[in-house]
Protein backbone atom coordinates (compact mmCIF):
# COMPACT_ATOMS: atom_id res chain seq x y z
CA UNK A 1 0.00 0.00 0.00
CA UNK A 2 1.30 3.11 -1.07
CA UNK A 3 0.98 5.96 1.60
CA UNK A 4 -1.15 9.40 0.08
CA UNK A 5 -0.57 13.22 1.07
CA UNK A 6 -3.91 14.58 2.71
CA UNK A 7 -4.47 18.13 2.93
CA UNK A 8 -2.10 19.63 5.22
CA UNK A 9 0.63 17.65 4.63
CA UNK A 10 -0.67 14.87 6.76
CA UNK A 11 0.40 11.70 5.49
CA UNK A 12 -1.52 8.59 5.35
CA UNK A 13 -0.79 4.92 5.39
CA UNK A 14 -3.95 4.18 3.73
CA UNK A 15 -7.55 2.01 5.14
CA UNK A 16 -7.25 -1.65 7.33
CA UNK A 17 -9.34 -3.74 4.63
CA UNK A 18 -9.09 -6.31 7.50
CA UNK A 19 -11.79 -6.47 10.78
CA UNK A 20 -11.67 -9.53 11.69
CA UNK A 21 -10.19 -9.25 15.54
CA UNK A 22 -11.47 -5.53 15.77
CA UNK A 23 -15.57 -7.49 15.02
CA UNK A 24 -15.08 -9.77 18.05
CA UNK A 25 -16.40 -9.62 21.05
CA UNK A 26 -13.20 -9.39 23.56
CA UNK A 27 -9.87 -9.84 23.16
CA UNK A 28 -9.78 -12.80 25.00
CA UNK A 29 -12.12 -13.87 22.67
CA UNK A 30 -10.18 -14.37 19.67
CA UNK A 31 -7.29 -15.59 21.10
CA UNK A 32 -9.16 -18.34 22.54
CA UNK A 33 -11.08 -18.78 19.63
CA UNK A 34 -7.77 -18.49 17.32
CA UNK A 35 -5.84 -21.44 19.95
CA UNK A 36 -8.81 -23.70 19.38
CA UNK A 37 -8.58 -23.00 15.51
CA UNK A 38 -5.25 -23.85 15.27
CA UNK A 39 -5.87 -27.75 16.78
CA UNK A 40 -2.76 -29.78 17.20
CA UNK A 41 -0.78 -27.27 15.62
CA UNK A 42 2.91 -26.50 17.00
CA UNK A 43 2.84 -23.33 18.26
CA UNK A 44 5.40 -22.27 21.00
CA UNK A 45 8.94 -24.35 21.23
CA UNK A 46 11.09 -23.70 24.54
CA UNK A 47 14.64 -23.58 22.88
CA UNK A 48 16.07 -24.26 26.60
CA UNK A 49 14.19 -27.75 27.10
CA UNK A 50 13.00 -28.11 23.74
CA UNK A 51 9.50 -29.02 24.85
CA UNK A 52 6.84 -28.11 22.37
CA UNK A 53 3.23 -26.67 22.58
CA UNK A 54 0.16 -26.99 21.03
CA UNK A 55 -2.55 -24.76 20.15
CA UNK A 56 -5.05 -27.01 21.51
CA UNK A 57 -2.80 -27.11 25.00
CA UNK A 58 -2.68 -23.36 24.93
CA UNK A 59 -6.31 -23.03 24.30
CA UNK A 60 -7.02 -25.77 27.26
CA UNK A 61 -4.65 -24.36 30.19
CA UNK A 62 -5.50 -20.87 28.99
CA UNK A 63 -9.26 -22.05 30.24
CA UNK A 64 -8.02 -23.70 33.09
CA UNK A 65 -6.32 -20.61 34.42
CA UNK A 66 -9.03 -18.35 33.40
CA UNK A 67 -11.37 -20.42 35.83
CA UNK A 68 -8.60 -19.55 38.75
CA UNK A 69 -8.25 -16.45 37.95
CA UNK A 70 -12.32 -15.72 38.43
CA UNK A 71 -12.40 -17.88 41.74
CA UNK A 72 -9.40 -15.77 43.25
CA UNK A 73 -11.88 -12.75 42.48
CA UNK A 74 -10.48 -11.26 38.82
CA UNK A 75 -13.10 -9.60 37.37
CA UNK A 76 -13.96 -8.03 34.24
CA UNK A 77 -11.35 -4.47 34.22
CA UNK A 78 -9.32 -5.77 37.07
CA UNK A 79 -5.55 -5.37 37.22
CA UNK A 80 -3.14 -8.83 36.83
CA UNK A 81 0.85 -8.46 37.00
CA UNK A 82 2.74 -10.35 35.26
CA UNK A 83 6.50 -10.68 36.72
CA UNK A 84 8.08 -13.52 34.44
CA UNK A 85 10.84 -13.68 31.68
CA UNK A 86 9.74 -15.52 28.50
CA UNK A 87 8.25 -18.89 29.25
CA UNK A 88 4.77 -20.90 28.12
CA UNK A 89 3.35 -19.68 31.47
CA UNK A 90 3.87 -16.09 30.71
CA UNK A 91 1.88 -16.53 27.60
CA UNK A 92 -0.73 -18.48 29.67
CA UNK A 93 -1.02 -16.43 32.23
CA UNK A 94 -1.57 -13.20 30.14
CA UNK A 95 -3.89 -14.94 27.63
CA UNK A 96 -5.64 -15.92 30.41
CA UNK A 97 -5.98 -12.84 32.20
CA UNK A 98 -7.22 -11.50 28.53
CA UNK A 99 -9.94 -14.49 28.33
CA UNK A 100 -11.34 -12.98 31.73
CA UNK A 101 -11.52 -9.25 30.81
CA UNK A 102 -8.96 -8.37 33.04
CA UNK A 103 -6.32 -5.73 32.42
CA UNK A 104 -2.86 -7.49 32.83
CA UNK A 105 0.46 -5.24 33.31
CA UNK A 106 3.70 -7.14 32.47
CA UNK A 107 6.52 -5.87 35.04
CA UNK A 108 10.28 -6.14 34.44
CA UNK A 109 11.69 -8.88 35.64
CA UNK A 110 15.38 -7.15 36.21
CA UNK A 111 12.90 -4.31 38.33
CA UNK A 112 14.54 -3.80 41.59
CA UNK A 113 12.31 -3.51 44.92
CA UNK A 114 11.55 0.13 44.57
CA UNK A 115 11.27 -0.46 40.67
CA UNK A 116 8.72 -2.90 41.25
CA UNK A 117 6.78 -0.98 44.36
CA UNK A 118 7.05 2.25 41.31
CA UNK A 119 5.25 0.04 39.12
CA UNK A 120 2.63 -1.68 40.34
CA UNK A 121 1.80 1.44 41.90
CA UNK A 122 0.64 2.83 38.74
CA UNK A 123 -1.05 -0.60 37.72
CA UNK A 124 -2.59 -1.30 41.54
CA UNK A 125 -2.82 -5.52 40.30
CA UNK A 126 -5.18 -7.22 42.42
CA UNK A 127 -3.05 -10.50 41.83
CA UNK A 128 0.44 -10.88 40.72
CA UNK A 129 1.45 -13.80 38.71
CA UNK A 130 5.33 -14.22 39.27
CA UNK A 131 8.22 -16.54 38.39
CA UNK A 132 11.13 -18.03 40.54
CA UNK A 133 13.08 -15.67 39.54
CA UNK A 134 11.55 -12.68 40.63
CA UNK A 135 8.26 -13.92 43.00
CA UNK A 136 10.42 -13.53 46.34
CA UNK A 137 11.23 -9.55 45.34
CA UNK A 138 7.58 -9.72 44.52
CA UNK A 139 5.92 -10.95 47.24
CA UNK A 140 8.16 -8.25 50.19
CA UNK A 141 6.72 -4.97 47.54
CA UNK A 142 3.43 -6.81 47.68
CA UNK A 143 3.11 -7.22 51.26
CA UNK A 144 3.65 -3.22 51.76
CA UNK A 145 0.96 -2.55 49.04
CA UNK A 146 -2.69 -3.58 50.12
CA UNK A 147 -4.39 -3.58 46.80
CA UNK A 148 -2.71 -7.04 46.24
CA UNK A 149 -4.56 -9.58 47.08
CA UNK A 150 -2.69 -12.65 46.31
CA UNK A 151 0.46 -13.83 44.45
CA UNK A 152 0.34 -17.09 41.86
CA UNK A 153 4.28 -18.22 41.65
CA UNK A 154 4.26 -19.67 38.22
CA UNK A 155 7.44 -21.13 39.34
CA UNK A 156 9.50 -21.05 43.10
CA UNK A 157 7.68 -19.84 46.31
CA UNK A 158 7.86 -16.81 48.94
CA UNK A 159 7.34 -17.01 52.46
CA UNK A 160 7.19 -13.01 52.50
CA UNK A 161 3.33 -13.28 51.01
CA UNK A 162 0.71 -15.08 52.86
CA UNK A 163 -1.68 -15.46 49.69
CA UNK A 164 0.44 -17.38 48.05
CA UNK A 165 -0.76 -19.81 45.26
CA UNK A 166 1.38 -22.16 43.53
CA UNK A 167 0.41 -22.36 39.86
CA UNK A 168 0.96 -26.18 39.36
CA UNK A 169 -1.06 -27.10 42.34
CA UNK A 170 -3.68 -24.75 41.08
CA UNK A 171 -3.76 -25.85 37.35
CA UNK A 172 -3.69 -29.60 38.25
CA UNK A 173 -6.61 -29.88 41.01
CA UNK A 174 -9.63 -31.59 39.22
CA UNK A 175 -12.34 -29.06 39.72
CA UNK A 176 -10.51 -26.70 37.16
CA UNK A 177 -9.38 -29.56 34.67
CA UNK A 178 -12.57 -30.37 33.85
CA UNK A 179 -14.37 -26.94 33.42
CA UNK A 180 -16.12 -26.20 30.05
CA UNK A 181 -15.31 -23.70 27.42
CA UNK A 182 -14.63 -20.34 28.30
CA UNK A 183 -17.00 -17.41 27.26
CA UNK A 184 -15.04 -14.37 27.60
CA UNK A 185 -17.05 -10.97 28.89
CA UNK A 186 -18.54 -8.98 26.12
CA UNK A 187 -16.17 -5.87 25.86
CA UNK A 188 -16.27 -2.28 25.65
CA UNK A 189 -13.20 -2.24 22.82
CA UNK A 190 -12.20 1.42 23.35
CA UNK A 191 -12.36 1.79 26.81
CA UNK A 192 -11.22 -1.81 28.30
CA UNK A 193 -7.70 -1.55 28.73
CA UNK A 194 -5.60 -5.33 28.09
CA UNK A 195 -2.37 -4.39 28.83
CA UNK A 196 -0.37 -1.29 30.84
CA UNK A 197 3.11 -1.03 29.93
CA UNK A 198 5.72 1.02 31.91
CA UNK A 199 7.21 4.09 29.49
CA UNK A 200 8.62 7.41 30.95
CA UNK A 201 7.09 9.29 27.42
CA UNK A 202 9.07 12.28 26.46
CA UNK A 203 9.86 13.40 30.14
CA UNK A 204 10.07 12.44 33.24
CA UNK A 205 9.24 9.26 35.41
CA UNK A 206 8.39 5.29 34.08
CA UNK A 207 4.47 6.06 33.67
CA UNK A 208 1.58 3.16 33.03
CA UNK A 209 0.91 3.25 28.92
CA UNK A 210 -3.03 1.94 28.89
CA UNK A 211 -3.62 0.12 25.66
CA UNK A 212 -7.31 -0.74 24.68
CA UNK A 213 -8.84 -3.71 23.42
CA UNK A 214 -9.39 -1.81 20.63
CA UNK A 215 -5.79 -0.51 20.29
CA UNK A 216 -4.61 -4.57 19.81
CA UNK A 217 -7.26 -5.51 18.10
CA UNK A 218 -6.70 -3.12 15.28
CA UNK A 219 -3.07 -3.57 15.57
CA UNK A 220 -3.77 -7.15 14.63
CA UNK A 221 -5.73 -6.41 11.90
CA UNK A 222 -3.58 -3.77 10.91
CA UNK A 223 -0.65 -7.10 10.74
CA UNK A 224 -3.17 -9.26 8.42
CA UNK A 225 -2.87 -7.17 5.76
CA UNK A 226 -2.26 -8.95 2.48
CA UNK A 227 1.49 -7.38 2.09
CA UNK A 228 2.33 -8.84 5.30
CA UNK A 229 4.30 -11.94 4.51
CA UNK A 230 1.91 -14.91 6.26
CA UNK A 231 3.16 -15.43 9.70
CA UNK A 232 1.08 -18.88 10.12
CA UNK A 233 3.76 -20.43 7.88
CA UNK A 234 6.93 -19.29 9.09
CA UNK A 235 8.83 -20.47 12.11
CA UNK A 236 10.26 -17.40 14.21
CA UNK A 237 12.64 -17.13 17.09
CA UNK A 238 12.25 -14.56 19.78
CA UNK A 239 14.38 -13.83 22.74
CA UNK A 240 12.37 -9.78 23.05
CA UNK A 241 11.54 -9.92 26.76
CA UNK A 242 7.71 -10.50 27.07
CA UNK A 243 7.39 -8.07 29.39
CA UNK A 244 8.39 -5.29 26.92
CA UNK A 245 5.40 -3.84 24.75
CA UNK A 246 7.47 -4.93 21.46
CA UNK A 247 7.93 -8.13 22.81
CA UNK A 248 4.30 -7.95 23.87
CA UNK A 249 2.90 -7.34 21.12
CA UNK A 250 4.80 -9.69 18.86
CA UNK A 251 3.99 -12.54 21.26
CA UNK A 252 -0.01 -11.47 21.19
CA UNK A 253 0.51 -11.21 17.12
CA UNK A 254 2.46 -14.65 16.65
CA UNK A 255 -0.14 -16.29 18.51
CA UNK A 256 -3.28 -15.33 16.89
CA UNK A 257 -1.39 -16.00 13.64
CA UNK A 258 -0.72 -19.55 14.74
CA UNK A 259 3.22 -18.79 13.98
CA UNK A 260 5.40 -20.98 15.08
CA UNK A 261 7.30 -19.67 17.65
CA UNK A 262 10.51 -20.54 18.93
CA UNK A 263 11.17 -18.57 22.46
CA UNK A 264 14.26 -17.88 24.72
CA UNK A 265 14.13 -16.62 28.19
CA UNK A 266 16.84 -14.29 27.72
CA UNK A 267 19.76 -14.08 25.23
CA UNK A 268 22.93 -16.33 25.55
CA UNK A 269 25.19 -16.52 22.56
CA UNK A 270 25.31 -20.78 21.65
CA UNK A 271 21.30 -21.68 22.20
CA UNK A 272 20.46 -18.37 20.21
CA UNK A 273 22.45 -19.33 17.56
CA UNK A 274 21.99 -23.32 18.20
CA UNK A 275 18.14 -22.43 18.02
CA UNK A 276 18.16 -21.16 15.01
CA UNK A 277 19.87 -23.92 13.42
CA UNK A 278 17.78 -26.74 14.96
CA UNK A 279 14.40 -25.32 14.20
CA UNK A 280 15.20 -23.94 11.07
CA UNK A 281 14.41 -20.69 11.84
CA UNK A 282 12.83 -18.38 8.93
CA UNK A 283 12.28 -14.97 10.37
CA UNK A 284 13.46 -13.15 14.14
CA UNK A 285 12.70 -10.24 16.20
CA UNK A 286 15.89 -8.58 16.46
CA UNK A 287 17.18 -5.11 18.51
CA UNK A 288 20.23 -3.38 17.36
CA UNK A 289 22.64 -5.16 20.04
CA UNK A 290 21.63 -8.51 18.29
CA UNK A 291 22.34 -7.41 14.90
CA UNK A 292 25.54 -6.21 15.74
CA UNK A 293 26.32 -9.28 17.37
CA UNK A 294 25.35 -11.23 14.68
CA UNK A 295 27.37 -9.21 12.09
CA UNK A 296 30.37 -9.01 14.16
CA UNK A 297 30.77 -12.65 16.69
CA UNK A 298 33.11 -14.62 15.19
CA UNK A 299 30.65 -17.87 16.96
CA UNK A 300 28.11 -16.52 14.79
CA UNK A 301 30.28 -18.47 11.99
CA UNK A 302 30.16 -21.93 13.71
CA UNK A 303 26.57 -22.36 13.02
CA UNK A 304 24.47 -22.83 9.71
CA UNK A 305 22.05 -19.88 10.03
CA UNK A 306 20.95 -20.13 6.32
CA UNK A 307 17.40 -20.71 7.00
CA UNK A 308 16.95 -17.11 8.31
CA UNK A 309 14.85 -15.34 5.50
CA UNK A 310 14.03 -11.92 7.13
CA UNK A 311 15.28 -10.21 10.11
CA UNK A 312 12.47 -7.94 12.02
CA UNK A 313 14.61 -5.18 13.85
CA UNK A 314 13.26 -2.41 16.00
CA UNK A 315 13.31 -0.55 19.45
CA UNK A 316 16.45 1.84 18.31
CA UNK A 317 18.36 2.67 15.49
CA UNK A 318 20.03 0.12 13.40
CA UNK A 319 23.31 1.27 11.59
CA UNK A 320 23.12 0.74 7.84
CA UNK A 321 26.75 -0.62 8.16
CA UNK A 322 25.47 -3.21 10.50
CA UNK A 323 22.43 -4.46 8.11
CA UNK A 324 25.47 -4.73 5.62
CA UNK A 325 27.59 -6.88 7.44
CA UNK A 326 24.85 -9.23 8.08
CA UNK A 327 23.74 -9.52 4.58
CA UNK A 328 26.88 -10.22 4.06
CA UNK A 329 27.90 -12.72 6.06
CA UNK A 330 24.92 -14.53 6.37
CA UNK A 331 23.11 -13.88 3.35
CA UNK A 332 19.90 -13.01 5.17
CA UNK A 333 17.95 -12.01 2.42
CA UNK A 334 15.45 -9.55 3.72
CA UNK A 335 15.92 -7.07 6.71
CA UNK A 336 13.32 -4.99 7.85
CA UNK A 337 13.40 -2.05 9.85
CA UNK A 338 10.37 -0.82 12.15
CA UNK A 339 9.75 1.89 14.44
CA UNK A 340 7.08 2.38 17.35
CA UNK A 341 6.79 3.55 20.52
CA UNK A 342 5.18 1.41 23.86
CA UNK A 343 2.31 4.42 23.31
CA UNK A 344 1.93 3.33 19.61
CA UNK A 345 1.04 -0.62 20.13
CA UNK A 346 3.65 -1.82 18.03
CA UNK A 347 4.78 -0.15 15.05
CA UNK A 348 3.24 2.60 13.15
CA UNK A 349 6.34 2.70 10.79
CA UNK A 350 7.84 -0.53 9.10
CA UNK A 351 10.10 -1.32 5.74
CA UNK A 352 8.51 -3.50 2.82
CA UNK A 353 10.12 -5.16 -0.11
CA UNK A 354 8.94 -2.09 -1.67
CA UNK A 355 10.32 0.75 0.99
CA UNK A 356 13.21 -0.35 2.33
CA UNK A 357 16.50 2.39 1.94
CA UNK A 358 19.38 2.02 4.27
CA UNK A 359 19.21 3.99 7.16
CA UNK A 360 14.94 4.38 6.55
CA UNK A 361 12.38 2.87 9.38
CA UNK A 362 10.26 2.14 6.76
CA UNK A 363 6.69 3.41 5.39
CA UNK A 364 3.09 4.15 7.65
CA UNK A 365 1.12 1.01 8.37
CA UNK A 366 -2.36 1.21 7.04
CA UNK A 367 -4.22 3.10 9.67
CA UNK A 368 -2.17 5.55 10.85
CA UNK A 369 -1.60 9.38 10.17
CA UNK A 370 1.21 11.20 10.10
CA UNK A 371 2.81 14.83 10.45
CA UNK A 372 6.11 16.31 11.28
CA UNK A 373 5.91 19.56 12.97
CA UNK A 374 8.36 21.91 13.86
CA UNK A 375 9.37 21.33 17.89
CA UNK A 376 9.17 25.04 18.34
CA UNK A 377 6.39 26.31 16.67
CA UNK A 378 4.37 23.35 16.06
CA UNK A 379 4.39 24.32 12.46
CA UNK A 380 3.27 21.57 9.84
CA UNK A 381 6.77 21.20 7.53
CA UNK A 382 6.79 18.85 4.39
CA UNK A 383 8.55 16.48 2.61
CA UNK A 384 12.72 16.19 3.54
CA UNK A 385 12.20 18.49 6.56
CA UNK A 386 13.13 17.54 9.92
CA UNK A 387 10.80 18.00 12.85
CA UNK A 388 8.96 15.91 15.33
CA UNK A 389 7.46 12.92 14.17
CA UNK A 390 3.45 12.82 15.43
CA UNK A 391 1.11 10.21 14.76
CA UNK A 392 -2.84 9.56 14.82
CA UNK A 393 -4.42 5.79 14.51
CA UNK A 394 -6.41 3.17 15.84
CA UNK A 395 -3.57 2.30 18.00
CA UNK A 396 -2.42 5.34 19.73
CA UNK A 397 -2.83 4.82 23.70
CA UNK A 398 -5.67 5.65 25.68
CA UNK A 399 -3.26 7.58 27.98
CA UNK A 400 -1.06 7.57 31.08
CA UNK A 401 -3.00 5.60 34.04
CA UNK A 402 -3.76 8.04 36.71
CA UNK A 403 -1.75 10.92 35.06
CA UNK A 404 -4.05 13.30 32.84
CA UNK A 405 -1.21 16.16 32.75
CA UNK A 406 0.68 13.45 30.92
CA UNK A 407 -1.38 12.09 28.51
CA UNK A 408 -2.48 15.99 27.38
CA UNK A 409 1.24 16.44 26.99
CA UNK A 410 1.80 13.82 24.93
CA UNK A 411 -1.53 13.59 22.95
CA UNK A 412 -3.08 16.35 21.43
CA UNK A 413 -6.21 16.71 19.41
CA UNK A 414 -5.81 12.66 18.87
CA UNK A 415 -1.99 13.52 17.88
CA UNK A 416 0.81 11.32 19.79
CA UNK A 417 4.01 13.75 19.61
CA UNK A 418 6.71 11.05 19.79
CA UNK A 419 9.41 13.24 20.87
CA UNK A 420 11.94 11.97 18.05
CA UNK A 421 12.73 13.67 14.95
CA UNK A 422 12.64 12.90 11.87
CA UNK A 423 11.52 13.08 8.35
CA UNK A 424 9.46 11.79 5.28
CA UNK A 425 11.38 11.52 1.57
CA UNK A 426 9.42 12.57 -1.89
CA UNK A 427 8.33 8.72 -1.74
CA UNK A 428 6.95 9.03 1.75
CA UNK A 429 9.81 7.15 3.62
CA UNK A 430 10.62 7.66 6.96
CA UNK A 431 14.29 8.49 8.79
CA UNK A 432 14.87 9.19 12.14
CA UNK A 433 17.88 11.26 12.86
CA UNK A 434 17.18 12.52 16.63
CA UNK A 435 15.71 12.42 19.61
CA UNK A 436 14.23 15.26 21.57
CA UNK A 437 12.95 13.58 24.18
CA UNK A 438 14.66 13.00 27.32
CA UNK A 439 15.29 8.90 27.03
CA UNK A 440 18.24 7.26 26.85
CA UNK A 441 17.63 3.70 25.04
CA UNK A 442 20.14 1.03 26.18
CA UNK A 443 20.01 -2.20 24.29
CA UNK A 444 16.31 -1.35 23.42
CA UNK A 445 15.34 -0.85 26.92
CA UNK A 446 14.24 2.17 28.36
CA UNK A 447 16.26 4.49 30.78
CA UNK A 448 14.78 7.40 31.62
CA UNK A 449 17.28 10.14 32.99
CA UNK A 450 14.85 11.87 35.52
CA UNK A 451 14.65 8.58 37.27
CA UNK A 452 18.27 8.12 38.15
CA UNK A 453 18.74 12.15 38.71
CA UNK A 454 16.28 11.48 41.35
CA UNK A 455 17.88 8.27 42.45
CA UNK A 456 20.94 9.99 42.72
CA UNK A 457 20.33 13.07 44.56
CA UNK A 458 18.79 10.77 47.16
CA UNK A 459 22.53 9.82 47.94
CA UNK A 460 23.93 12.58 50.56
CA UNK A 461 26.88 13.22 49.49
CA UNK A 462 25.51 14.34 45.93
CA UNK A 463 24.44 17.72 45.30
CA UNK A 464 23.37 17.63 41.48
CA UNK A 465 23.27 15.26 38.78
CA UNK A 466 22.25 14.88 35.05
CA UNK A 467 22.20 12.09 33.13
CA UNK A 468 22.24 11.36 29.33
CA UNK A 469 23.25 8.60 26.80
CA UNK A 470 26.89 7.97 25.95
CA UNK A 471 26.82 6.61 22.28
CA UNK A 472 27.77 3.53 21.89
CA UNK A 473 28.08 0.71 18.96
CA UNK A 474 26.51 -2.12 20.46
CA UNK A 475 23.78 -0.87 22.95
CA UNK A 476 23.22 2.21 21.10
CA UNK A 477 23.84 4.40 24.52
CA UNK A 478 25.33 3.72 27.80
CA UNK A 479 23.99 5.95 30.31
CA UNK A 480 26.45 8.38 31.62
CA UNK A 481 26.11 11.07 34.65
CA UNK A 482 27.11 14.37 35.10
CA UNK A 483 27.47 14.72 39.01
CA UNK A 484 28.16 17.91 41.38
CA UNK A 485 29.41 16.59 44.80
CA UNK A 486 28.33 18.16 48.25
CA UNK A 487 30.89 21.08 49.40
CA UNK A 488 34.24 19.19 51.05
CA UNK A 489 32.84 15.38 50.42
CA UNK A 490 35.02 12.37 49.15
CA UNK A 491 32.82 11.01 46.71
CA UNK A 492 34.64 8.46 43.76
CA UNK A 493 33.54 7.51 40.38
CA UNK A 494 32.76 3.66 41.50
CA UNK A 495 30.50 4.63 44.33
CA UNK A 496 28.69 6.22 42.51
CA UNK A 497 28.22 3.62 39.86
CA UNK A 498 27.80 1.07 42.89
CA UNK A 499 24.90 3.16 44.38
CA UNK A 500 23.04 3.10 40.98
CA UNK A 501 23.21 -0.78 40.94
CA UNK A 502 22.26 -1.30 44.17
CA UNK A 503 18.89 0.49 43.55
CA UNK A 504 18.10 0.13 39.83
CA UNK A 505 17.92 -2.80 37.16
CA UNK A 506 20.81 -3.82 35.09
CA UNK A 507 19.66 -1.88 32.22
CA UNK A 508 20.03 2.00 33.83
CA UNK A 509 23.57 0.94 35.29
CA UNK A 510 26.35 4.33 34.89
CA UNK A 511 27.65 2.22 32.23
CA UNK A 512 28.47 5.43 30.25
CA UNK A 513 30.61 6.69 33.32
CA UNK A 514 30.65 9.12 35.91
CA UNK A 515 31.77 12.93 35.28
CA UNK A 516 32.17 15.12 38.35
CA UNK A 517 31.55 18.68 37.56
CA UNK A 518 30.86 22.12 39.39
CA UNK A 519 27.51 22.74 38.51
CA UNK A 520 25.26 21.21 36.02
CA UNK A 521 23.91 23.77 32.97
CA UNK A 522 20.44 24.68 33.52
CA UNK A 523 18.18 26.93 31.80
CA UNK A 524 16.34 30.42 33.87
CA UNK A 525 13.39 27.80 35.13
CA UNK A 526 15.79 25.45 36.04
CA UNK A 527 15.44 22.50 33.07
CA UNK A 528 18.70 20.68 33.04
CA UNK A 529 20.32 21.69 28.98
CA UNK A 530 20.85 18.22 28.17
CA UNK A 531 22.17 19.61 24.64
CA UNK A 532 24.82 21.38 26.46
CA UNK A 533 26.17 18.07 28.28
CA UNK A 534 26.11 16.18 24.76
CA UNK A 535 28.31 18.85 23.30
CA UNK A 536 30.44 18.68 26.35
CA UNK A 537 31.00 14.64 25.83
CA UNK A 538 32.59 15.30 22.15
CA UNK A 539 34.93 17.36 23.53
CA UNK A 540 38.51 15.93 24.89
CA UNK A 541 38.23 14.80 28.34
CA UNK A 542 40.96 16.97 29.51
CA UNK A 543 38.81 19.95 28.95
CA UNK A 544 35.62 18.83 30.91
P1 LIG B 1 9.60 2.07 23.58
O1 LIG B 1 8.34 2.69 24.00
O2 LIG B 1 10.39 1.51 24.71
O3 LIG B 1 9.40 1.08 22.47
O4 LIG B 1 10.51 3.24 22.98
C1 LIG B 1 10.08 4.01 21.88
C2 LIG B 1 11.21 4.84 21.37
O5 LIG B 1 12.27 4.00 20.89
C3 LIG B 1 10.88 5.71 20.19
O6 LIG B 1 10.22 6.90 20.57
C4 LIG B 1 12.24 5.97 19.59
O7 LIG B 1 12.93 6.98 20.29
C5 LIG B 1 12.94 4.63 19.81
N1 LIG B 1 12.83 3.78 18.62
C6 LIG B 1 12.01 2.74 18.42
N2 LIG B 1 12.23 2.17 17.22
C7 LIG B 1 13.21 2.86 16.63
C8 LIG B 1 13.89 2.78 15.38
N3 LIG B 1 13.63 1.83 14.48
N4 LIG B 1 14.85 3.70 15.11
C9 LIG B 1 15.14 4.68 15.99
N5 LIG B 1 14.55 4.80 17.20
C10 LIG B 1 13.59 3.91 17.52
Amino acid sequence: MTSTLLPGNIVYGGPVTAREAQDYRSLGQFVLDKYKSFGEQTVMIDAVTGTEYTASFMHSRIVRLAYILQKLGVKHNDVIGLSSENSVNFALAMFAGFAVGATVAPLNVTYSEREVDHAINLSKPKIILASKITVDRIAKVASKNKFVKGIIALSGTSKNFNNLYQFDDMMDNEKFKTKPDFLSPLANKNDDVALIVCSSGTTGMPKGVQLTQMNLLATLDSQIQPTMIPLSEVTLLTVIPWFHAFGCLTLITTAVMGTRLVYLPKFEENLFLSAIEKYRVMMAFMVPPLMVFLAKHPIVDKYDLSSLMVLLCGAAPLSRETEDQIKERIGVPFIRQGYGLSESTLSVLVQNDEFCKPGSVGVLKVGIYAKVIDPDTGKLLGANERGELCFKGDGIMKGYIGDAKSTQTAIKDGWLHTGDIGYYDNDFEFFIVDRIKELIKYKGFQVPPAEIEALLLTNDKIKDAAVIGKPDEEAGELPLAFVVKQAGVQLTEDEVIKFVNDHASPAKRLRGGVIFVDEIPKNPSGKILRRVLRNMLKKPKSKL
